[in-house]
């Protein structure tokens, strides 16, 4: 049995219940994560939960546990659904809480609704450029707000987004800003390779602070091999990349062949995906 988080509780997913005044149902007025867990593992405990706290101060959600107590309550949740799967995913979400009105100003006096629950994840794909899955990809003007720093539980934009690509037929749909610079995936960061070196767009309010970002430019930098930066890109780049990727702590990373129905480099899976996804596997435990 699935066992979730509510509020204090342990409970069976099933029983969990919150009211419909919540302002995460409401307005999407909420923060949440996704943490994955492999083998019991955490890969970036500390920066979700970082993240998370981020977000929350940002947003002004008043929550009163510390980055200690968050991380014993989700390494508790998962303990108790080892017996669901051999890798979980945590989905925790955070609300400003439940209102007696459906008011837009932040509330008096009321209390966050914490929830989390678990779910099976994937193993992690193989170090393989001949067996790993290619993704394909389309892209589109990047219609969502200006605030995808932080990571809001309203998510409309980015369902819209992902849409546009699932109902042609794609994998995850690329987004580039007016000025037609590379932003983000719908649900993912994205990088290109080019002339061997690993690009991905600096932080801004245009893209999510992904912790699988983080962690591969941290690995790739400790290890030194494989130069990488973080700078503005224009799609001239991305289409005449010769690699490029999409991460997401689900994905880990994940190499993109087609992009609009057209090849990305000789359109195969590249020769630094390979290196860069054998030196993230090798350090994410460690993050
Ligand atoms: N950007 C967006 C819009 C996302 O939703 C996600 C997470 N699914 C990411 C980037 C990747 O973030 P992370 O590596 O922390 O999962």
């Amino acid at each position: 049995m699935s066992i979730a988080y509510l509020n204090g509780d342990f409970l069976p997913l099933s029983e969990a219940r919150i009211s419909p005044l919540d302002r995460g149902f409401l307005f999407g007025d909420g923060i949440y994560e996704v943490i994955p867990y492999y083998q019991g593992q955490s890969v970036g405990l500390g920066l979700h939960i970082q993240r998370m706290l981020n977000g929350l101060a940002e947003i002004e959600i008043d929550c009163s546990l510390s980055a200690e107590q968050w991380r014993n309550l989700l390494n508790d949740l998962i303990e108790k659904n080892s017996d669901q799967a051999n890798n979980l995913g945590v989905y925790v979400h955070v609300s400003r809480g439940t209102d007696d009105k459906r008011y837009h100003a932040y509330p008096e006096g009321v209390e966050p609704t914490i929830f989390a629950y678990t779910f099976a994840i994937k193993d992690p794909e193989p170090v393989d450029r001949e067996k790993v899955t290619q993704y394909s990809l389309i892209s589109t003007e990047d219609l969502r707000w200006q605030r995808c720093h932080i990571k809001s539980t309203a998510l409309l934009g980015n369902v819209i987004h992902f849409q546009q690509g699932y109902s042609a037929g794609s994998d995850e749909t690329l987004l580039y800003n007016a000025e037609h610079q590379l932003t983000e995936g719908s649900a993912c960061n994205v990088f290109i390779v080019k002339d061997g070196v690993v690009l991905t767009p600096k932080l801004d309010n245009q893209i999510l602070p992904g912790i699988t970002r983080r962690i591969i430019i941290d690995s790739l930098k400790a290890d030194g091999m494989i130069p990488v930066e973080e700078r503005t890109i224009s799609m001239e780049e991305v289409r005449s990349a010769d690699e490029l990727w999409i991460t997401s702590s689900s994905k880990e990373i994940a190499p993109v062949t087609q992009l609009d129905g057209h090849s990305v480099g000789s359109g195969k899976v590249g020769e630094i995906w390979e290196k860069a996804f054998a030196i993230y596997t090798a350090a994410k435990f460690l993050y």
